[in-house]
């Protein structure tokens, strides 16, 4: 993999340069959380964690009208825009390696794969908060996913080159980047040092897939249950979740109907319900469960590596406190989250 340096200031007119290839977008302060905008890159927040919805909406819109019809015929109604998103963080670009196997192994999903050869992916470093815990994920580098990816040192950038694409971007502007020296090389190794010691989650994710096997019956998953509101919310938030649903939506005025696409969860009461009203999964306990088997074991065994990245979003996005730490803490004998604590009072 190619690697240059970048001086900081070249960064801003770096990123305007490439609304010739796209709409630029990038990472901005929205109240308390950060969010993608489609902003002059000076006003972009190199310092944002994570984002409140992570980039898969970029390549699966929340809705989507994908097919049409009227007069007799279904059009296709893929829309589709060149864009650059900037500032995805390793454990973003993992979970949008996950998405792009999914999409496109076994069934190539031509919506998605139209949207992703679209989008220029830059990726950017990042120094951990407390609810990051992509180092147990095995997800706090990366080596392919992205067409550049920018490390941020002291003084200066260091972009990677991970696509012929990323490099022709590069080389249009050999006047933005410089070579790396030996010295670049020892600061980005002390930088790594530094940030690995910033991980804070004190958890063993090792032999999680058999835990969570053994533990189907355990009553964890009715306790949590109990408390789950099946919001959903874990699931839109999740940068490697990939349910949708497809609804036809009839237009009255217009005789036409639109095939919507539209994200779903497997939190929700109707996800398991089949034809004649039968429910396999009624219980939210049954419901949670499903979500971590297929997270940690069940995606395991299809593709080889979980379905958690240590985004952390779950955990600061729950509303009553259940996420891959606090169930893993459970599974694994622990109760010292905050969840367990109010569970604790409340069964008092
Ligand atoms: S399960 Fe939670 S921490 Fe893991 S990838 Fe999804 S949102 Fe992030
Ligand atoms: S686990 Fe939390 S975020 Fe997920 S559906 Fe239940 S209450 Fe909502």
């Amino acid at each position: 993999m190619r690697v240059f340096k970048m001086e900081k200031g070249n960064l801003v007119p770096f990123l305007r340069s490439l609304e010739e290839f796209g709409e630029v977008w990038g990472p901005v302060k929205k109240g308390n959380s950060f969010v993608y905008a489609h902003e002059d890159p000076e006003k972009f927040d190199l310092s944002a964690i994570r984002t409140l919805i992570p980039a898969k909406k970029f390549f699966l819109p929340k809705v989507a009208t994908i097919l049409k019809f009227k007069n007799g015929a279904w059009t296709d109604n893929r829309e589709c825009k060149k864009r650059v998103i900037f500032g995805l963080h390793p454990c973003d670009l993992h979970a949008l390696n996950i998405y792009h196997e999914f999409y496109t192994r076994i069934y190539e999903d031509p919506y998605y794969t139209s949207n992703r050869e679209a989008t220029l992916i830059i990726g950017l470093s990042c120094l951990p908060d407390d609810n990051c815990f992509c180092n147990l994920t095995d997800t706090s580098t990366i080596e392919e996913g992205f067409d550049l990816f920018f490390t941020e040192l002291d003084d200066k950038f260091l972009v990677w080159v991970g696509s012929p694409r990323g490099d022709e971007v590069l080389a249009k502007r050999k006047d933005m980047v410089e070579d790396i020296t030996q010295n670049d090389i020892k600061e980005y190794i002390e930088w790594r040092k530094k940030r690995e010691k910033m991980f804070k989650v004190d958890l063993s994710f090792t032999g999680l897939p058999e835990i969570v096997s053994a533990s189907y019956d355990s009553d964890i998953w009715d306790k949590m249950g109990a408390a789950c509101l099946s919001c959903g919310t874990c699931t839109m938030v999740c940068p490697s979740c990939t349910c949708f649903d497809v609804e036809d939506e009839y237009d009255i005025r217009n005789d036409e109907l639109n095939r919507k696409r539209k994200w779903y969860s497997c939190f929700f009461r109707e996800y398991s319900m089949v034809a004649g009203g039968h429910n396999f999964r009624e219980a939210r306990a049954e419901r949670l469960r499903l979500w971590y088997t297929h997270k940690l074991v069940g995606f395991m065994s299809e593709y080889g590596e979980p379905a958690c990245v240590g985004c952390g979003r779950c955990v600061v996005s729950c509303p009553v406190g259940i996420n891959v730490l606090s169930v893993v803490r459970a599974l694994t004998g622990e109760k010292n989250d905050a969840f367990w604590a109010k569970t604790e009072v409340k069964q008092l």
